[in-house]
């Protein structure tokens, strides 16, 4: 994956897909990593859609001064199905080519690193992936830049929502963030003591949350807190909620956290995350490397095949699953 190449002069950062607290750090860490090593760099804005319109301005240090605590990006995110063709990831490199870039980061989650990888072995520029996505599903990194501040912001929601439920005998059902990936409903539910968690990973047994229910009921329990993923197996949360008032006749509320999970400060735990991958960003580029995603493992930092986070999903841990079911027992 390393390649021969002239001495990087320049480099272009961009931000993609869905927004994650914490990528404004992973911005300032990427240009100030790299002006440090006298590498210029440019921002892209609004992802491959900016790249298409040639939307390429320059980065200076201060460009990303007082941003590490601002959740978004300063580069703004996007989607952009235009990308899926070659003829117009051509267009992007010519523009690339034309602002004089080598190299480009590319923030963001797989569908991100897809458009990269394509754009490196089109096009011959390094590319290098750092994962940006609230869902954690990357492969190749244990956690992604965004998900801590997610799960920390969906677990204060939990919290606030026990005291309203305890305080009148309810049934809740929250519903967190995550079409194809558990992480967040999983980790909240284990921290935030949910008495059945609904994941899009495995079959919702509505039948156990039922008996959890009733089991804490008669030990005294007066509350119960379902999680539920965007995307478990039953539907919305308000479907779970309909199927539970007909099999056993209460009424469950329904709290659908939405977008206030992507947005807030970052947590110290995603800033630190986001300011090492961006200097490890720019470090395996000076090496040459392209076609890699930066990521953690066993907190060391790494990098991986593009391909193979693209191409395999990192899945919610057994262990999890199993120890949220039974600390609800
Ligand atoms: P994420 O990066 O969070 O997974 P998306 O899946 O929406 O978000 O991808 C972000 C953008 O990456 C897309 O809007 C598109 O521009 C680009 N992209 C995704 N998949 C591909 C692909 N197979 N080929 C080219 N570009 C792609």
């Amino acid at each position: 994956m390393a390649q021969e190449n002239a001495p990087l002069k320049k480099i272009a950062v961009l931000t993609s897909g869905g927004d994650a607290p914490g990528m404004n750090a992973a911005i300032r860490s990427v240009v100030r990593s790299a002006l440090f090593n006298n590498i210029d760099v440019v921002g892209i804005q609004s992802g491959y859609m900016g790249l298409l319109q040639n939307k390429i301005i320059t980065m200076q240090a201060g460009s990303v001064a007082n941003i590490i605590q601002r959740g978004g990006t300063i580069l703004k995110s996007g989607r952009c199905p235009e990308f899926h063709k070659s003829e117009n990831r051509a267009i992007g490199a010519k523009h690339l080519r034309e602002a004089g870039v080598q190299a480009l980061v590319v923030i963001g989650g797989d569908g991100t690193f897809n458009g990269g990888h394509l754009l490196a072995n089109e096009h011959g520029f390094q590319v290098v992936g750092v994962p940006g996505t609230i869902d954690n599903d990357i492969w190749g990194t244990e956690e992604t830049i965004g998900f801590d501040t997610a799960l920390n912001t969906a677990l204060e929601a939990i919290d606030r929502i026990r005291d309203t439920a305890a305080s009148h005998d309810r049934l809740f059902i929250v519903e967190v963030m995550g079409r194809d990936s558990g992480f967040i409903a999983i980790d909240v539910g284990v921290a935030g003591g949910a008495e059945e968690v609904f994941i899009p990973e495995t079959m919702a047994n509505v039948d156990q949350a039922i008996q959890s229910i009733k089991r804490g009921m008669a030990r005294g329990k007066s509350s119960s807190i379902l999680v539920a993923a965007e995307g478990q197996k039953v539907g919305r949360a308000y479907d779970l909620a309909e199927q539970i008032r007909r099999r056993v006749g209460f009424e469950a509320k329904v709290c659908v956290l939405g977008h206030i999970q992507r947005g807030g400060p970052p947590t110290a735990r995603d800033r630190i995350l986001a300011s090492r991958l961006g200097n490890a960003a720019v470090r395996v580029l000076q090496q040459g490397m392209t076609n890699v995603m930066v990521g953690v493992q066993a907190n060391q930092v790494v990098s991986v095949p593009l391909k193979e986070s693209t191409t395999k999903k990192r899945r919610v841990p057994n262990e999890l699953i199993e120890l949220a079911q039974l600390l609800a027992h």
